[in-house]
């Protein structure tokens, strides 16, 4: 891996991740696998002004060893001293930089009763958290960098090292690293994204119907729901891009009105388990049926966390000629595969997807059909087979995807 890429890809995060402002205070959580990106951000971050730079180091094998070894009470109470941690520079306003890999099977032969109480209670425990980046002047930004254990999984007929390289190689690809410009380049992507995301405000759908092998699913959109594309930005107007890469539109379902069924295109990486081959049933916005081929007692888990994991809260439209999609690659990641196809979430809708959203309750949103819950997890229904169609609330019937395509030309 080139130090030149490594460089151009920190810069990428640090001045179009989180678009770092002179003065202010970063935290950064990081893969300990991730060391040499992170020393290049943590020297991007004080080259370009900021205040205090924090730095999280993560091993994925000593969380594991909590699984394995913790007294069993430990999963049920989560330590006041981390939230009020975490509550206090949330307060500070120190915006987030996210280094990850996915954790895959690491975690697969743990204690699942273990595993389900300790989602449950620091979901639970961070719930509060929420207010402060929900108001939106917290910016984050989450990225990834290889892990020895995701490279072997992507191109498993490589060796160790091929793997990692041939990763990196296509993260700098995915993340336009590559480009000779990487932050004009950005710019240019996010423009396109917002074109396309103000297209679908101006048509105000009032719901979509899905078909494609396998699928046929009409999903309401919330009351005031707006699309969602390519940067976020603060109260005070400050860009930053969530998540890198990026090539999603998203808005909210609405939770009381999708009807059909449909089939995932993709296989969901759920708690370290891969779910293959599932469909979904919904009537009322609930799903009342599902089938899965591997793993379906998770899948069912899932749906049970609460009320609102059997309903929807995101709904994203991603064209299937992506850099991701035209790749062929399945990353065994959340952050890249559902950049690759069109997608859904089951529970929690942001509230960026609402008009005014982030300064209502949850309860205010729910009003207006936006979902609610602790968990959101996003699965694939995209492919060269899907086709779209918007409608509005007098019957007008717009084309918006045609076999995995935009079907207008902006
Ligand atoms: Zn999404
Ligand atoms: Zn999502």
């Amino acid at each position: 891996m080139s130090e030149k890429l490594l460089e151009k890809y920190a810069n990428v995060i640090v001045s179009i991740g989180i678009n770092l402002q002179e003065g202010d205070r970063v935290e950064i959580n990081g893969d300990v696998e991730a060391l040499e990106l992170l020393r290049e951000i943590v020297r991007l971050c004080w080259r370009k002004g900021a205040a205090d730079v924090l730095v999280d180091i993560q091993d994925p094998q000593m969380g594991l060893s909590k699984y394995e070894e913790a007294n069993s009470d430990v999963f049920d109470r989560f330590p006041q001293e981390k939230l009020d941690f975490s509550e206090a520079l949330m307060k500070a306003k120190y915006h987030k930089i996210s280094i990850s890999a996915p954790l895959l099977d690491l975690f697969q032969n743990v204690d699942r009763d273990r595993k389900s109480r300790w989602r449950r209670t620091s979901a639970k425990a961070r719930e509060p958290l929420m207010q402060y980046m929900q108001k939106g002047d917290i910016k984050w930004v989450v990225a990834a960098a290889p892990s020895r254990r995701w490279a072997e999984k992507v191109f498993p007929h490589f060796t160790c090292k091929d793997a990692t390289d041939a990763l990196w190689h296509q993260i700098f690809k995915m993340c336009r690293v590559d480009r000779d410009d990487p932050v004009t380049a950005w710019k240019l992507h996010d423009w396109i994204l917002r074109i396309h995301a103000n297209w679908l405000n101006i048509q105000a759908f009032d719901r979509l119907h899905y078909s494609g092998p396998g699928t046929d699913l009409t999903v309401g959109l919330a009351d005031r729901h707006t699309w969602v594309g390519g940067s976020s930005l603060t109260p005070d107007k400050v860009a930053y891009m969530a998540n890198i890469p990026t090539e999603e539109i998203f808005t909210a379902p609405h939770a009381l009105r999708v009807d059909g069924y449909v089939r995932a295109t993709k296989p969901l990486i759920h708690m370290g388990h891969v779910l293959e081959n599932f469909t979904l049933r919904f009537e009322k916005g609930e799903v009342v049926d599902f089938s899965c081929d591997r793993n379906a007692n998770l899948l069912e888990e899932l749906l049970c966390l609460d009320e609102g994991a059997r309903r929807l809260g995101e709904v994203a439209i991603v064209p299937n000629s992506t850099p991701i999609s035209q790749s062929g690659i399945l990353f065994y990641s959340t952050l890249f595969d559902e950049n690759a196809s069109c997608h859904f979430a089951l529970g929690s809708s942001y509230a960026e997807s609402i008009i005014g959203g982030s300064e209502m309750t949850k309860e205010e949103r729910f009003e207006l059909g936006a979902n609610h819950s602790l968990t959101h997890v996003d699965f694939m229904v995209g492919g060269p087979e899907l086709d779209v169609i918007g409608y509005q609330k007098d019957g007008t019937e717009v084309k918006v995807l045609h076999q995995g395509e935009w079907a207008v030309d902006l």
